[in-house]
């Protein structure tokens, strides 16, 4: 049991008072996430200015066992920073400060809670952006996105998703309270400009890792110049066969860093009807033009149609300001969601149509996915209003999530999520057990995001 007041007292000595608090008042917006997860309340709320700050509160978790969850944005629906048992909610939204941007060496230097909106806006004024996006709205921020290595819908062949190209060196709290720096800054006298040098890439180590090993506290990542030339289209495919031809060709013909973004779209009202957007960007109008063209051929050439492509504004409009429209039928719940090669959507399209749509009769999940190009990132969603409709859906969201796993799909989002942290568990594969080895070496009190990706007991 926390001796909640113990450590309160003890949290108010490394963090300003005004920022620690164990209230019900205060707690309780930190309870619940985007998605249906039941509600889950910390015992205390912290919200740390500095490195030096977080030092303080993990020597304090780890002398008192208290457990410290990590909250970035807020913007991620698969429980994945919601306190699984009482415990400090790191509130990380103090430090979100932009620290430089090197416009020669094309790296901005930023604290995790630094938002992509707002570097966005900070990097147009010098006609620079960054690499890749994810959808989730103005609160997603860059440590988020890269601590859960998230993937949206303007990631491209050449760049794909949050982690892979656009991470140049992380600054983490370890759970001893030890910092490291990774990549070039590991070796204090040189700088940030560089990924891989010393030794093997630490901060792959971290990317994706859900917070369970490290708390980011700065992070570099690599920028470029703005490719403000952009076309957008909307197409309607024949077949989910053709999508895949047309995957294919982007993968082998167009996609470099000109296509920014494709995403398909199944709705369940028209299972036979696969919608494709498509975003252009790039440094010269010929080029532009000449990608567009040819991505206009083989959608005729693969029987497809051109359509209005006001739905594809607003989706891809909507990146950087939320897609509110989402949430207006209800609260999203998004599952059966993996990573996978081209040809295997076949499956997942297979899974939703049959085993969800017939078999079960759900009418409500639609299926999408975005084509990175080199793999798809695919999930069904849904939307729900009554809490009745909870434990229905995510019984059945579980049941699908098994079907899925057991294809060629590899997980995405494990968070706190009862069902599929014990698939991921039960699997038992020389990586997850590689992970439990580094989880139990650098946290042996299992103080960090305990319960998050790696259910306690399996920590035992
Ligand atoms: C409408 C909508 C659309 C979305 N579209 C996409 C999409 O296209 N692709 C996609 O991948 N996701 C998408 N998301 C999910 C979400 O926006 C992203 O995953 C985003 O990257 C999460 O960032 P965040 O700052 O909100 O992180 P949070 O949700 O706060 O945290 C994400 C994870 O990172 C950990 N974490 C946060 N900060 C730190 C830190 N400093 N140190 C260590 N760990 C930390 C948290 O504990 C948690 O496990 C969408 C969400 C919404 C609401």
């Amino acid at each position: 049991m926390v001796d909640i007041k113990k450590v309160t007292k003890l949290l108010s000595e490394v963090v300003d008072p005004s920022r620690v608090s164990d209230k019900d008042f205060d707690l309780i917006p930190y309870s619940r996430d985007l998605s249906p997860a039941k509600q889950k309340l910390p015992s205390h709320v912290v919200i740390p200015e500095t490195r030096e700050e977080i030092q303080g509160i993990i020597r304090i978790a780890n002398d008192e066992d208290v457990p410290v969850y990590v909250r970035g944005g807020g913007t991620s629906h698969w429980d994945a920073y919601l306190a699984q048992e009482p415990g400090i909610m790191l509130d990380m939204s103090k430090m979100n400060k932009i620290m430089e941007i090197n416009e020669r060496d094309l790296v901005a230097t930023v604290q995790p809670n630094c938002t992509w909106a707002k570097l966005d806006r900070e990097l147009r004024k010098h006609g620079l952006t960054y690499l890749c996006s994810e959808a989730g709205g103005p609160a997603m921020t860059v440590g988020g996105s890269i601590m859960k290595a998230g993937s949206g819908p303007h990631s491209t062949a050449k760049f794909g998703f949050h982690g892979n190209q656009d991470v140049v060196t992380l600054e983490m709290v370890l759970p001893n309270g030890d910092v490291v720096q990774t990549g070039s800054a590991a070796w204090p006298s040189a700088g940030k400009f560089e990924r891989q040098c010393l030794g093997p890439d630490l901060a792959g180590m971290f990317i994706g890792a859900e917070g369970i090993l490290g708390i980011c506290t700065e992070l570099s990542i690599r920028i470029r110049p703005t490719t403000d030339i952009q076309e957008r289209l909307m197409a309607t495919m024949p077949t989910l066969d053709s999508v895949i031809e047309f995957g294919h060709f982007i993968n082998r013909h167009v996609g470099d860093e000109y296509l920014q973004g494709i995403y398909l779209w199944v709705d369940p009202t028209a299972p036979e009807v696969f919608t494709l957007m498509m975003d252009i960007f790039g440094y010269e109008e010929e080029i532009v033009n000449h990608r567009r063209e040819k991505l206009i051929a083989k959608v005729k050439e693969l029987g497809g149609e051109l359509g209005d492509r006001a739905p594809a504004d607003d989706y891809f409009g909507h990146i950087l300001t939320g897609l509110t429209d989402l949430f207006v039928t209800g609260v999203w719940h998004f599952f059966g969601a993996g990573t996978l090669r081209i040809d295997d959507i076949k499956f997942m399209y297979d899974v939703w149509k049959t085993e969800l749509i017939e078999k079960r009769g759900y009418t409500k999940a639609g299926f999408g996915g975005q084509i990175l190009p080199r793999r798809w990132l695919a999930f069904m969603v849904t939307n729900y209003r009554e809490p009745e409709e909870w434990e229905e859906l995510v019984k059945m969201a579980h049941g699908i999530d098994e079907i899925i796993l057991d294809g060629p799909v590899v997980p995405y989002g494990i968070g706190g999520r009862d069902g599929l942290r014990d698939i991921v568990a039960s699997r038992d594969t020389g990586y997850y057990r590689l992970l439990k080895t580094l989880k139990k070496t650098l946290d042996p009190k299992n103080i960090l995001q305990r319960g998050i990706f790696i259910p306690e007991e399996e920590l035992l």
